[in-house]
């Protein structure tokens, strides 16, 4: 499995990761590895599993984020493996480091179970090795006590209202399909559709629309017994034929005007939806969302309209920019944080052959929103095999995750701009974000933008 040619696939994966570390000395290694963890996955031993599943599942929270579908884990891994682990110390004193867990039993990197217990932990201690070389301890996150709550609906409350990044989001998918639908609409990297459907087989209780009573109801609880949690996100698949009468624009608003009705300003409010016209903003505003996501998934205009053609066909390119900077005069620019998916302008077929070309295109769109203070952030592509893209090849080179470090975080510091709220703590050894390395990259004294 390949995307285009990759300048360090014929190095064994920890000469590949040594490389590219001395390439980049201004990046933390931690940084570096967590980006390589993302883009290739990471596998368990079965003594490790043993004691993952013990800790916070992994919820699932929208799409699979897996490498392998969970009809290729013959362990049951999707039930036991945690949603995230943190990296410490080890041969190269690791500061925390919080990276999501995706699932790919033949990853170069694998957790492993070792007797002698961790000064960190209780239990036997848990390594990360590449190659079979120990790098790092690993942490585990606890699993909560909400998480054992069973709402009256019968479902469990991590079915409804999951954290993420180590306690501090709570991630609201209201609605868990999308109607872009097929390969000539759907985005060519997203399994949302086809991770509903392998979820429901696997007996996971999802519901397709989530009851915004049931949803109260969970956050009732995480609001009388947590205090890591800091913001939520409502999101959900577009909506472009209407939901329950509703367009996209008022299904997400209801949710969040019941949350902020409910618990005024306990949580910081964010939304992550489609690109939406003005009204549609303005009532997400009024109604207490504080940040906005309007994600535009790829920079170049025609690997845009071939990647996601649905949102292309529907909206447009031009179109999807010029409400991104309409929201920035509803929230203020630094509380517009559109997504991109890193390392999917890479993807065969239509990809850059080159990682120089495919940043310098990728660099272009961040100059461009960056210049007006708004801060695009990304997630690191993992080519999910139930994807159109992820169908038939491997991530993006290291050297481009690498690179894309240095250049979002160049750009960050071109403009002065502060470090994008909503995200927790900046900074190496402090970060929470995990599907991605950028908050690990910013100076820790950047100060973070008000609300
Ligand atoms: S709009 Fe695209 S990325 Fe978003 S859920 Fe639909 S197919 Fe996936």
């Amino acid at each position: 499995m390949k995307t285009h040619p990759d300048p360090l696939s014929d190095l064994d994966p920890r000469t590949a990761l040594d490389r590219v570390g001395r390439e980049f000395p201004d990046l933390p290694l931690e940084a570096v590895v967590k980006e390589d963890l993302l883009r290739q996955g990471l596998a368990f031993s079965p003594a490790a599993l043993q004691q993952t599943q013990q800790a916070k599942p992994k919820s699932y929270f929208i799409f699979s984020f897996d490498r392998v579908p969970i009809a290729e884990m013959p362990a049951e891994e999707h039930r036991r493996i945690p949603e995230e682990i943190g990296l410490v110390g080890g041969a190269w004193g690791f500061r925390r480091t919080v990276v999501s867990v995706r699932l790919n039993p033949s990853s170069p990197y694998r957790v492993e179970a070792r007797a002698g217990g961790s000064k960190h932990e209780d239990g036997p201690r848990l390594e990360l090795e590449l190659s079979g070389e120990p790098i790092a301890e690993v942490l585990l996150p606890v699993r909560p006590p909400y998480y054992d709550h069973v709402l009256s609906s019968g479902r469990p409350l991590i079915a409804v209202a999951p954290t993420i990044e180590w306690g501090y989001l709570i991630y609201l998918t209201v609605f868990r399909v999308c109607q872009y639908f097929g390969r000539d609409e759907e985005c060519r990297f997203c399994d949302i559709n086809e991770n509903y459907r392998q979820q429901r087989a696997a007996g996971r209780p999802f519901e397709s629309v989530k009851d915004p009573e049931e949803i109260l109801e969970a956050l009732t609880i995480l609001a009388a017994t947590d205090a890591e949690a800091k913001a939520y996100t409502i999101t959900g698949g577009a909506i472009l034929e209407g939901l329950q009468g509703q367009s996209e624009g008022e299904f997400y608003a209801h949710y969040a005007e019941a949350i902020e009705a409910r618990f005024p300003g306990r949580w910081i409010g964010k939304m992550v939806t489609q690109a939406l016209p003005r009204p549609a903003l303005e009532r997400y505003r009024a109604a207490g969302i504080r940040i906005y996501h309007p994600n535009y998934e790829i920079w170049d205009p025609e690997r845009f309209a071939r990647i996601c053609p649905g949102k292309a066909r529907a909206i447009g390119r031009d179109e999807w920019i010029r409400r991104i900077e309409i929201a920035a005069e509803i929230f203020g620019p630094s509380r517009v944080i559109p997504n991109f998916v890193a390392g999917v302008e890479m993807a065969t077929p239509d990809g850059f052959p080159t990682v120089d070309e495919a940043l310098e295109s990728t660099g272009a769109g961040l100059e461009y929103f960056m210049a007006q203070g708004i801060t695009p952030r990304f997630t690191t592509w993992c080519p999910e095999p139930l994807s159109d893209l992820g169908s038939h090849q491997g991530p993006a080179p290291l050297d481009y995750h690498a690179g894309l470090l240095r250049l979002w975080r160049e750009t960050h510091r071109r403009h002065h701009l502060p470090a994008p709220p909503g995200y927790g703590p900046p900074g190496v050894g402090r970060a929470v974000f995990s599907v991605s390395a950028f908050m690990d990259v910013i100076d820790p004294d950047t100060p973070v933008a008000a609300l």
